[in-house]
């Protein structure tokens, strides 16, 4: 039966695929790729090659129809990101949404995404979690800041080399400097790191070590 496959792919390391990925990604009919030049070097190393077609953030709300009507006519199709899971702050909710409201069978594969590696890493409990993605740059920001004060869960948040100091500084104001959190960068390629500590701590050691790469900011929920 036709339908739409959604397929993590690694976040830095390429043996970071299962097998049923690979097998899933060598037999649809199409592949709906966010960046399909990237895309093409990716299937190029597990040895596929099928038909793609872009669909990210600035093409998702048009591309959405006709491909639920490809789907309904009889073809397979497979959504992959750029790195790990689809939906998980990359294109995918729309889509899913979409073939959901038209009848269409949804299978996600489990697998890659930063957030779980870095949540386990970091040592801070993680039997309760919210995963917060990007903050906002600047509208709604502080009010988003705001109402994670009293969150009681270990929070989760994406965050690009450029802004971890500005972020750390601002969630020690927020949540207070002694909060424990941690940083993983880098998670499964050559220069991972997880560096733990307070948010003071923390914001000091990235002052002194301007930070490089892909970031997972993890911080403690507030204690009662
Ligand atoms: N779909 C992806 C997932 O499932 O994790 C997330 C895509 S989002 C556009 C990219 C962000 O994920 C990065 O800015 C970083 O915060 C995080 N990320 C992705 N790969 C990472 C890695 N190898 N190490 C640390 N963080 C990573």
């Amino acid at each position: 039966m036709s339908k739409l496959f959604l397929v993590p792919t690694p976040i830095g390391n390429l043996k970071d695929i299962t097998y049923r990925a690979v097998e899933i990604l060598g037999s649809v009919d199409i592949i709906l790729a966010e960046d399909t030049r990237h895309a093409v070097r990716l299937l190029k190393h597990y040895n596929i090659s099928r038909k793609l077609l872009s669909h990210h953030k600035f093409n998702e709300h048009h591309s959405a129809d006709p491909v639920c009507d490809l789907i309904r006519s009889g073809k397979t199709a497979a959504l992959i990101s750029d790195a790990g899971t689809p939906g998980i702050s990359d294109p995918g909710f729309l889509l899913v949404r979409k073939c959901i409201e038209k009848g269409i069978p949804v299978e996600t594969l489990p697998g890659p995404s930063a957030l779980i590696p870095a949540l386990v890493n970091s040592g801070l409990p993680s039997d309760r979690f919210c995963f917060e993605g990007f903050l906002p740059v600047r509208k709604g920001r502080r009010k988003k800041l705001t109402s994670l004060e009293t969150e009681p869960r270990t929070m989760i948040f994406y965050e690009s080399p450029y802004r971890l100091l500005k972020t750390l500084g601002e969630m020690a104001e927020h949540f207070g400097p002694e909060r424990q959190a941690s940083v993983s960068r880098e998670l499964s390629k050559i220069f991972e790191e997880t560096i733990r500590g307070t948010l003071g701590f923390l914001a000091d050691h990235f002052r002194n070590n301007p930070p490089k790469g892909e970031i997972v900011v993890v911080v403690s929920g507030k204690k009662n």
